[in-house]
């Protein structure tokens, strides 16, 4: 275990937990776009920032892939840390100022509108679908492409058929609901990777209840018998 204060309160913690898991447990308010403590760290928003002092060293950064360290002293919103947060804020909110989600977050933190000039994205770059797609999912569907500027979210080659299995978990994790999943007539479609999915229909009831290819995966991955799936939960 560890020992650490986080904003004049005595906490331990578990070797290996993040700042930012550690400070919420402790009661501190934190916001994040994209983090999940089911998923790998990743740094990417910067609005958990937080002010980590060690000895007469203090320094700001990124709570969620900061583990704890014993003895240090953790203040999470000192006016320093709520500016640099607010910067970060106004950023996100200029690169997808159309975002309610992102919108509420900003208005929360007491931005209505970014100084910086405004772009017509839908994606923060957050990466929680990749992540999921990975290690959730086992499948690495899609992945960053480019750099800088020109980086963005999509399927290996653009080849939308590859390996994605409609499961949907990229869709339920991205803060700004821009993957933009529907099912419709025993369809399942995502507009962001520009894919499309054939729902099983359940043999007892007819609801069109999961994608055919993720039934499939999960079927092999456990050793189920084939008719397995043939109906949806309720009817089984
Ligand atoms: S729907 Fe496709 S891309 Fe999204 S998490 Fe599932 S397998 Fe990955
Ligand atoms: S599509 Fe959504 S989850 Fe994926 S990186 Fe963009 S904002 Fe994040």
């Amino acid at each position: 275990m560890v020992n650490l204060r986080i904003d004049s309160k005595e906490v331990e913690a578990e070797k290996g937990a993040m700042l930012i898991d550690v400070a919420r447990e402790a009661g501190a308010v934190i916001p994040s776009l994209c983090h999940n403590d089911e998923l790998p760290p990743y740094g990417a928003c910067r609005l958990c920032l937080v002010e980590v002092k060690k000895g007469i060293r203090s320094r700001i950064t990124t709570s969620c892939n900061y583990p704890v360290m014993e003895g240090i002293e953790v203040l999470t919103s000192t006016e320093k840390v709520l500016k640099y947060r607010r910067v970060n804020m106004e950023l996100i909110l200029a690169r997808c100022p159309n975002s309610e989600a992102i919108q509420d977050m900003a208005k929360e933190m007491g931005i209505e509108k970014p100084r910086f000039s405004l772009k017509d994205e839908d994606c923060i770059l957050c990466g929680l679908c990749v992540r999921a797609c990975e290690k959730v999912v086992g499948v690495s569907a899609i992945s960053f492409v480019n750099r800088g500027t020109g980086r963005w979210v999509a399927t290996p080659f653009f080849d939308s058929s590859a390996v994605c299995i409609g499961c949907g978990s990229c869709a339920y994790v991205c803060p700004t609901q821009c993957i933009g999943m529907e099912d419709v007539g025993g369809i399942r479609k995502f507009r962001k990777w520009n894919t499309e999915f054939k729902l099983r229909e359940c043999k007892v009831c007819g609801y069109h209840f999961a994608p055919e290819y993720q039934l499939e995966y999960m079927r092999k991955k456990a050793n189920l018998p084939k008719d397995y799936f043939d109906t949806c939960t309720n009817c089984r």
